[in-house]
């Protein structure tokens, strides 16, 4: 995806002359202007009175000199680039022919049999005087036919136009089936394209029916463009590709022309594999909203595609596939029969998906024999097979990096680190005070997260500025495997850990700062679904009040349909809850003042905790001050007790 933004990119730089065709074509002409004036510059008769002898210079007309030629009344005569000169028998009068025509190939074997003398310089017949006209004209041509061809990437050229060959790229995958894992329901969805376009007569005699279009449906990295790749290899027929919004230009027509363009091609080589990615650029609702410009254009790009779509028919082996993550701003005349009318889901992977998936993209690196998968496998929970290839190329670079012939456990587990809260950034300066700020802070979310049941236990805790805008974070890992269901606990102990860092920050520095914003944007978010979504209240009781049409993405379009009462409950709940857990975490922390303090201190001074070490430093405070162990995570991983 990242790839083809890029591509984007540069075919925006180029597309100037593209966008200007009317400029580009008046410099064009200016140039031809100049050059020919140029050449028509020493068309005079400097130099045509060199001979003293010459008494009178008469203008004639080629025509004239051509008779007196054949009537042998010139003795001789010269040819120049621009002119015609002929001396009369007696030498003393010259007549001279300026419009001269470009070829007489009969002229020179006229003054042959008449018996003439004639000269003229090298190239500079009449004949060659145009040639020498010409041949920068036909440079200029030559450079601006390539210059042209180079920008017009694609359709819209100024010269080219229709031709849409660079930004439908065309291939011939080797992807298979086993290089694409974790979607297994995917697959079984498409193997039979693969049977359809590798033997279309069998299908074809039976009268059977296959899909034209289907439409693969799933977050961003999932692979449906190595699915769709891989059914194409599998396949072994030839595969169309081409963004949706690379059909998205300024020019009304100029995406539609792109679609005419690519089923053109597709059919031409069928049996093949067209992919669309990103067909919500070009298959978004007509009735949505739209920005500003691309709105007739997005329009007939669309209808075109339609019109494709119905234009061939079930006989003909070429098979859509397009992938969207928002499936549901899709415009309904895309999804109706013969159409893409199925969907497939490519969803993120669970533990053996994310198991098969790291495998797949280890057979291209050298891996230590002690590496255990399953472990990076376990932590990474809720990743996409893309962010997966990313985790092992970068636990690679790590190891280059470390000068190791392998790469090891640590450098998999650091990349998937890396990959949860972005780079560190050791160079970006904080100052003091912030530091002791986001020290308490963090501090704060760690005890939560230690002694709240249904929260997950820390890894690391670390005031290491991260990625944009983190200046610290708490890290933990998911200690299960998969999780679906989030009881209602949980939501709650998610709740009281991000409000651990405002209440830390509160009650030991006695001030509050805007870096808890994020979290409390969180916690509120939960508290709101717990009651409009999951059914977790007494404002609402069963009743679900707000959904959401999109369960990807968390980008789909919300509904909410309830009273104004019903929403004044709700800020009044959430907004007393809010208080009610934020009390309690502050009288918690104060309880453990002498941990935090400990752990502040520490973060202070070497910036970065472990996991283990925080729960030490909480065990010796409960020692120290003969309390009863609060730490919810000491004795099993599994918590099942129920909480508050
Ligand atoms: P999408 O089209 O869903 O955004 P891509 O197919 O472009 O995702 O995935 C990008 C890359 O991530 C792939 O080329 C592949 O290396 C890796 N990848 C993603 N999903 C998988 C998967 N299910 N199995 C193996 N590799 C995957
Ligand atoms: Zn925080």
């Amino acid at each position: 995806m990242n790839m083809q933004n890029n591509n984007q990119n540069n075919e925006q730089n180029n597309n100037f002359f593209n966008e200007n065709p009317m400029l580009a074509f008046g410099i064009f002409i200016l140039v031809m202007v100049i050059l020919f004036k140029s050449f028509m510059g020493d068309s005079d008769l400097s130099g045509m009175m060199g001979d003293p002898r010459i008494k009178k210079v008469e203008q004639v007309k080629y025509s004239d000199i051509r008779k007196m030629v054949k009537e042998k009344q010139v003795k001789s005569v010269k040819i120049t680039s621009t002119m015609l000169e002929a001396t009369d028998l007696s030498g003393t009068t010259k007549y001279v022919a300026k419009n001269i025509p470009a070829y007489d190939m009969e002229f020179i074997p006229l003054l042959e049999e008449n018996n003439i003398t004639y000269e003229g310089q090298v190239g500079e017949g009449p004949l060659a005087r145009y040639i020498n006209m010409l041949l920068p004209i036909i440079f200029i041509v030559a450079i601006w036919l390539f210059l042209a061809k180079k920008m017009s990437k694609g359709m819209g050229g100024i010269l080219g136009a229709g031709k849409a060959d660079k930004l439908i790229s065309s291939e011939r995958p080797d992807v298979k089936f086993d290089d694409v894992q974790g979607v297994q329901e995917a697959k079984d969805e498409v193997v039979e394209i693969v049977d359809f376009l590798k033997y279309p007569e069998r299908y074809i005699e039976l009268g059977a029916k296959i899909p034209k279009g289907l439409l693969l449906v799933g977050p961003p990295g999932t692979g449906k463009t190595l699915l769709a790749k891989a059914v194409a290899g599998e396949a072994e027929v030839p595969f169309f590709s081409v963004s949706g919004s690379s059909f998205m230009e300024m020019f009304v027509g100029v995406g539609a022309s792109r679609v005419r363009d690519l089923f053109e091609q597709a059919k031409k080589s069928a049996p093949s594999i067209i992919f669309i990615d990103e067909i919500d650029a070009i298959g978004k609702s007509r009735s949505s909203g739209n920005q500003m410009g691309g709105h007739s254009e997005q329009e007939q790009t669309l209808n075109q595609l339609l019109a494709e779509m119905d234009g061939f028919g079930t006989n003909t082996p070429v098979i859509v596939l397009a992938a969207t993550n928002r499936p549901e701003t899709l415009d309904a005349a895309l999804l109706r029969a013969g159409r893409f009318d199925r969907q497939v889901l490519v969803d993120k992977p669970d533990f053996a998906g994310r198991l098969a998936i790291l495998k797949v993209h280890s057979k291209s690196v050298k891996l230590d024999d002690s590496v255990d998968m399953e472990i990076v496998a376990k932590q990474t929970a809720g990743m996409a097979g893309a962010d997966l290839a990313n985790i092992i190329n970068e636990a690679a670079l790590l190891s280059g990096r470390r000068n190791k012939k392998k790469i090891g456990e640590s450098e998999l587990l650091e990349a998937v680190e890396r990959a949860f809260v972005g780079l560190e950034r050791k160079n970006r300066k904080v100052s003091d005070i912030e530091k002791k700020i986001v020290a308490y802070h963090e501090s704060g979310h760690a005890l939560m997260a230690e002694l709240t049941k249904g929260s997950t236990r820390v890894t690391k805790v670390s005031i290491i500025p991260r990625g944009l805008g983190a200046l610290g974070y708490t890290l933990h890992l998911p200690d299960d495997e998969d999780r679906f269901l989030k009881r209602k606990y949980e939501l709650m102990a998610e709740v009281d850990v991000l409000l651990g860092g405002r209440a830390a920050e509160e009650v030991f520095l006695g001030e509050i700062s805007t870096g808890a914003g994020n979290d409390l944007d969180r916690a509120t978010a939960i508290l709101k679904d717990m009651i409009s979504v999951y059914g977790m209240s007494d404002v609402a009781g069963l009743m679900v009040l707000s959904r959401s049409q999109s369960s990807f993405l968390g980008g789909g379009v919300v509904s909410n349909d309830y009273s104004e009462k019903m929403a004044q409950d709700i800020d009044i709940s959430i907004k007393s809850t809010l208080t009610e857990r934020y009390e309690y975490v502050k009288k918690t922390l104060k309880e453990y003042a002498g941990a935090i303090e400990n752990m502040s201190a520490i973060l202070l001074d070497i910036e970065v905790i472990e996991g283990t070490k925080v729960q030490e430093i909480i065990k010796e405070f409960e020692e120290e001050n003969n309390l009863e162990s609060r730490m919810a995570h000491l004795e099993n991983k599994e918590v099942l007790e129920e909480g508050k």
